[in-house]
């Protein structure tokens, strides 16, 4: 939803997408999901690298946005909410896309998108009667397969909804479209049940659910996904400026992840375009391979959800606002993170093909060490003559880290060349000088930098003072 019409190459227009895919799947990070039975839809599964680095960006976030700030909580509600929700929310009526299905061959298409790439004209807010006159009008044809016989337009309820087990006047029920609407339940029991006093906000991290009929682009739109969402609750007074400040805590967080400023860019939605109840929505696009695509978002809700869970549940929702002494219904402004586009765009930010002063090329994946899946690499020199047992002894100190990697197979170089393509920031060789009681690098390894390729002795008691202050922000 709410992608923007631009087309505009960026710096990583000239990376391929198709190597990404490939190192991703080759090394552990993303698999395609059911591949034994031939695939499924778009799903797919987080490798044991993908996972690492899944994990590691919920953990900065969460840090970042909840735990670190004393205006925020955190809640973790469930994927199915009860389904008079989705009205008050709106998705049950009006959560469509147009679609058309191909009488030929099947192809079941998105309207707005056949449209937009047969005559470039937008389709957002024209009727179904409208848009097949526009596909009618201009002979559109299926671009599978060519022919200009296709249905009428038809809505498309994006919500995947599903029956449950007990009996009653109405059993279905959806999986959330959205994570947003599960702190609007709770809002009352966050209230009560905590000190907080305006502005406040409460983030959760979870997965959502839409039934896209073309999804695509890898792991960049897809029918499962996972989000990071803050409902950010205020006096409507002053939501210019705490508008402001989320966007720019909004940037902050892309620059934290590594994102270079040049790749990622505002876009503004005219106000004629927005939703009634929002008053004004900012994206931050980014630039992949693919094209500049949305990658967060920002808006400012009004009171339109707590209101509506008012009108549906008829249940009080306002809170005492001690600023005034009155009962308030607080406004929304609501900074929403998708998870799986975040995974896709440090990984496309990162990868890199560098030619080297020999000649030969190397892949590698530039991640900040705070996202990297694996944080250090220590290699024995050889297999044998106890270099092995002081490499794990060394590998112990490091946990603290977080997760390191023992690898003993295969030249050096073709082992950093390993930890080069997964992002590994930092490699540790144990040789015989570290155990040489003679030489001047006895107890002493050789620290190897990923981007650098710069190599240094340094003590094993400084180790972890060393690579605490150059990687892991001094913990
Ligand atoms: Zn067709």
């Amino acid at each position: 939803m709410g992608d923007s019409k631009q087309k505009t190459k960026g710096a990583n227009a000239s990376k391929s997408m198709e190597k990404i895919v490939s190192l991703c799947k080759r090394r552990g990070f993303v698999f395609p999901g059911s591949e034994i039975y031939g695939g499924f839809g778009n799903s797919y599964t987080y490798g044991p690298l993908g996972a690492e680095l899944k994990k590691n960006i919920k953990d900065l976030w969460w840090k970042t946005f909840v735990q670190n700030r004393e205006d925020m909580v955190g809640i973790d509600g469930d994927i199915i909410l009860h389904p008079r929700t989705w009205e008050a929310s709106g998705h049950v009526g009006g959560f469509n896309d147009q679609m058309v299905d191909c009488k030929n061959c099947k192809a079941r298409l998105r309207a707005d998108h056949l449209v937009e790439e047969a005559i470039q004209m937008d389709c957002e807010g024209k009727s179904d009667e409208e848009v097949t006159e526009i596909i009618r009008g201009n002979s559109i044809k299926c671009p599978k397969c060519g022919s200009t016989d296709l249905t009428e337009v038809r809505k498309f309820n994006l919500m995947f909804s599903t029956q449950m087990a007990k009996t009653g006047e109405n059993s279905t029920a959806y999986l959330r479209p959205e994570t947003a609407q599960a702190i609007f339940l709770e809002f009352k029991n966050v209230v009560d049940s905590t000190r907080l006093k305006l502005p406040f906000g409460i983030g959760q991290i979870g997965k959502a659910f839409r039934n896209e009929i073309t999804p695509g682009n890898f792991i960049f739109r897809r029918l499962e996904f996972e989000q990071m969402e803050i409902e950010y609750f205020i006096r409507p007074e002053n939501w210019e400026e705490i508008f402001e400040n989320w966007f720019s805590e909004m940037k902050k967080w892309c620059a934290d992840i590594g994102l270079n400023p040049a790749n990622f860019h505002e876009y503004e939605h005219p106000t004629e375009k927005l939703s009634h109840y929002s008053k004004r929505t900012i994206d931050i696009e980014y630039d992949f391979p693919f094209g500049r695509k949305e990658l967060y978002g920002l808006a400012y809700r009004t009171d339109f959800d707590l209101s509506q869970h008012e009108k549906f549940s008829r249940k009080n929702l306002h809170i005492h606002d001690d600023a005034t002494g009155q009962k308030i219904l607080p406004h929304v402004i609501e900074p929403t993170f998708g998870l799986d586009r975040t995974i896709l765009a440090v990984l496309c930010e990162g990868f890199c093909e560098e030619t080297l002063e020999d000649g030969s090329t190397r892949a590698v994946l530039k991640l900040v060490p705070a996202l990297a899946p694996v944080k250090i690499a220590v290699f024995p020199l050889m297999k044998k003559d106890g270099l092995p047992e002081k490499s794990r002894e060394i590998m112990e100190k490091l946990r603290i880290f977080g997760n390191i990697e023992y690898d003993q197979s295969g030249a050096i170089g073709k082992r950093y060349r390993r930890h080069d393509e997964i992002g590994t920031p930092v490699c540790i060789t144990v040789d015989y000088d570290t155990l040489d009681e003679n030489s001047a690098d006895f107890e002493s390894v050789t620290i190897r930098d990923r981007d650098t390729m710069q190599q240094e002795r340094v003590k094993i008691a400084d180790l972890v003072s060393v690579l605490a202050e150059r990687y892991f922000g001094g913990c």
